[in-house]
C-alpha cells in the first residue's frame, strides 16, 4: 500500500526519528550512513550550503552543490574533504538505504534543501532559507513531505522583513543627499555583500562598488558562476578623497574599527535581518540600517511550513519556542531540534581570508 508524501499516518511503520535524529556530530541518518551539516568531522556529510557553520572541513566523503563544494574549496583549500561528490538540484542519489534529493533553498548560491526519504517517509531538511526575492540565487523550492525541518532565525512575529529593494532605494537616496560623505555598508560576506550588489544595479547604480579584501575571491566566484555585479573595485589603495560619493561593502566587524579612518565622514549602513530591531542599530553605532535578510521572515517561515503539508515539524537554529508554539496552535505536531554548533550568520562573520585587510 502506498501513501502520498504529505500524508500524516505512517503506514509502513518508519518513524521519522529512526531516519534522521540529533546526534553530537549534527543531523544523523543512521540507515543513510551520513551526517546533514554535521558540526565535527564525520566519515560521509551532506551539505546544506558554504556558510561556514554548516560547511566545515575535514570530512571522509562530502555530497553538496557544486557552488557549495566550490566554496568550501575557497575558504578550506583543496584538500577539504577525502571526496566529494556535485549533486544538482532535482537530482536522486541513493545513500544506503535512503534517497536524497536536493531543492533550492534560495538562502545563497548553491544552498539546498535536503530530503531525505525511506520506505513511504520523506523528511526535508531546509538548511537556512528564504522565499524572498534574491537575484543572485535559485528562488526557494516549496517540497511537499512528512516532517519539515525548519530553521527559526528570524522565528518571532516582530520579524517582518519588507521588500529589500526598498531598503537598497534608501541606501541610494542617502548617496544622493551626501555627495562628500562615504558610504560603507556592513554585509555578510557570502551571500550577502553579492545581494546588495545585485539590488544597487537593479535599482541603476552602475557606478563602481568598492569592496573589503575579505569579499573579493567569494565576489568573483558569484561572478564567475553567472552573476553580473557590474564593475567592482578593491578599495585597498585608494585615495581617501576619491571615496566621496562612492559605496563600500565590507564584512560587518570592518564597520566598526579604525579601517573606516580611510573613508571621509562616512556613513555606516548594515544589511541585516536584525536591523529591524532599532536597538541593534543604535548599538553598533549604525546610522543607515537596512533591512535585508537572507532567512525568512515570521511569514514566510509560517507560510512555508503550512505548505509544506507537512504533519510534524522540527524547529532548530534561533527561536525555536515561538515556532514550535506557533505550529502546535496550527494542530501540527513540533518539537524544537536541539543541534548545537551553528552560529547566527546575521550576527557574526567567518571571513573566507582570515587576515583582515590592514
Ligand atoms: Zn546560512
Ligand atoms: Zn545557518
Amino acid at each position: 500500500m502506498t501513501r502520498r508524501c504529505g500524508g500524516a499516518t505512517y503506514i509502513t511503520g518508519m518513524r521519522p526519528q529512526d531516519i534522521l535524529l540529533p546526534a553530537a556530530a549534527g543531523l544523523c541518518c543512521k540507515p543513510g550512513g551520513f551526517h546533514i551539516d554535521p558540526v565535527r568531522p564525520v566519515e560521509r556529510a551532506v551539505i546544506t550550503h558554504g556558510h561556514s557553520d554548516h560547511a566545515r572541513a575535514g570530512h571522509g566523503a562530502v555530497l553538496a552543490t557544486q557552488e557549495t563544494l566550490d566554496m568550501m574549496r575557497l575558504r578550506y583549500g583543496e584538500n577539504f574533504a577525502g571526496s566529494t561528490q556535485a549533486i544538482s538540484y532535482g537530482e536522486e542519489i541513493r545513500l544506503g538505504d535512503v534517497t536524497v534529493k536536493f531543492h533550492p533553498a534560495g538562502h545563497v548560491l548553491g544552498s539546498a534543501q535536503i530530503a531525505v526519504t525511506c520506505k513511504d517517509t520523506c523528511i526535508v531538511a531546509s538548511g537556512d532559507y528564504k522565499d524572498a526575492f534574491d537575484p543572485t540565487c535559485t528562488s526557494f523550492e516549496l517540497v511537499p513531505c512528512d516532517v519539515f525541518i525548519t530553521e527559526a532565525t528570524f522565528g518571532l512575529p516582530v520579524f517582518r522583513h519588507g521588500d529589500a529593494s526598498d531598503e537598497v532605494k534608501k541606501l541610494l537616496a542617502s548617496v544622493a543627499l551626501f555627495p562628500e560623505r562615504a558610504h560603507l555598508v556592513g554585509a555578510y560576506s557570502l551571500g550577502k555583500a553579492q545581494r546588495v550588489i545585485k539590488l544597487l544595479r537593479n535599482a541603476g547604480y552602475d557606478a563602481p562598488i568598492y569592496l573589503h579584501g575579505a569579499m573579493e575571491k567569494i565576489t568573483e566566484y558569484y561572478q564567475s558562476r553567472g552573476i553580473d555585479l557590474g564593475e567592482l573595485r578593491p578599495v585597498l589603495g585608494m585615495k581617501k578623497a576619491a571615496l566621496a560619493g562612492t559605496i563600500t561593502l565590507a564584512p560587518p566587524s570592518a564597520t566598526s574599527d579604525v579601517w573606516t579612518r580611510r573613508f571621509p565622514d562616512p556613513v555606516t549602513a548594515f544589511a541585516s535581518g536584525w536591523m529591524r530591531v532599532r536597538a541593534r542599530a543604535r548599538q553598533r553605532g549604525i546610522e543607515l540600517p537596512l533591512v535585508v535578510s537572507d532567512h525568512a521572515d515570521w511569514d514566510g517561515l509560517t507560510a512555508t511550513i503550512a505548505a509544506t503539508g507537512a504533519g510534524e515539524i522540527w524547529v532548530t537554529h534561533g527561536q525555536e519556542d515561538a515556532l514550535v508554539h506557533w505550529c502546535k496552535s496550527q494542530g501540527l505536531r513540533a518539537q524544537p531540534l536541539d543541534l548545537v554548533g551553528y552560529g547566527d550568520e546575521e550576527e557574526s562573520e567567518t571571513p573566507l581570508q582570515d587576515e583582515a585587510e590592514a
